[in-house]
């Protein structure tokens, strides 16, 4: 058996993001079966209409747009446990896209907090250099389990839109700064994902200014933490899906059993 046998970050075509027609649950379920999956779980972007603060991409993205996924399935999911979730949005200060009585809707939540790359991530003038975003990056951090909404963070850490800079930009994050973290997330049972972007060699993708140890450096202190661990590819298209092969060796190499699992996910 496959010891990454889940996914739980995919996103379908009901994400304004995606552009691959073939990213729907029927798609997904098939090479789910191929890859051997155990459990997928849907991930599509929300912002819940009664919580304040929508940015215009993300206001057609409502509870009932992500919720018409459930006419979507199959009746036959090939053995595979579909789930439906969502990766709704954190920007600090309150801003958060999802309530609680929406979430309760759902299988589980993914929350980001390092959606870097949207206009509104920021006020402007908080974020003037890459150490400043390494701080706005753990106080989000300890907002967001703070809030005790989120099933799981989606890629924490994970720096959207600095992409030739993440070494720097964790680097300027102590040891100490993320064991606090984790260490409030174990404690919540929040889980920590595990995505094959965060480690560019690995994933075909090398990258200046980003190296695999850099994320090897965060997850084996998140273990140190004792956290719960999930795995997402974060697909925007059917075929990226099959990234998810090559977390395999991270797993060995971090030290993760089944245990760090949460046991929804076992
Ligand atoms: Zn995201
Ligand atoms: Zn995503």
């Amino acid at each position: 058996m496959l010891f990454v046998n889940h996914d739980i970050h995919v996103h379908t075509m009901l994400s304004a993001c995606v552009e691959d027609a073939a990213a729907i649950p029927t798609n997904y379920i098939q090479q789910a079966a191929t890859l051997g999956l155990k459990t997928i779980g849907f991930a599509d972007h929300v912002w819940d209409r009664n919580m304040p603060g929508a940015s215009p991409w993300y206001q057609p993205q409502d509870m009932e747009h992500i919720l018409s996924i459930r006419d979507q399935l199959p009746n036959d999911t090939l053995g595979i446990k579909v789930l439906i979730g969502c990766e709704s949005e954190y920007w600090g200060d309150g801003r958060i896209g999802i309530s609680r009585a929406a979430a309760e809707q759902l299988d589980f939540v993914l929350l980001p907090m390092s959606h870097a790359h949207m206009t509104s991530f920021a006020v402007p003038g908080v974020v003037t250099s890459l150490a400043d975003l390494s701080q706005l990056l753990v106080k989000r951090f300890h907002e967001v389990i703070d809030l005790r909404i989120a099933t799981g963070i989606a890629h924490p850490f994970f720096p959207i839109g600095y992409i030739e800079h993440v070494d720097e930009i964790i680097a300027g994050i102590s040891d100490t700064q993320f064991i606090d973290c984790f260490g409030r997330a174990a404690e919540a049972g929040v889980s920590i994902e595990i995505q094959p972007s965060y480690f560019p060699s690995l994933h075909g993708k090398p990258q200046e200014g980003f190296h695999d140890e850099t994320f090897f450096r965060v997850l084996s202190l998140a273990k140190r933490c004792g956290c719960y661990f999930h795995f997402g590819s974060d697909a925007h298209s059917l075929a990226a899906l099959n990234s998810l092969t090559v977390l395999d060796q991270v797993i060995e190499q971090i030290g993760i059993n089944r245990d760090d699992i949460p046991p929804w996910l076992r």
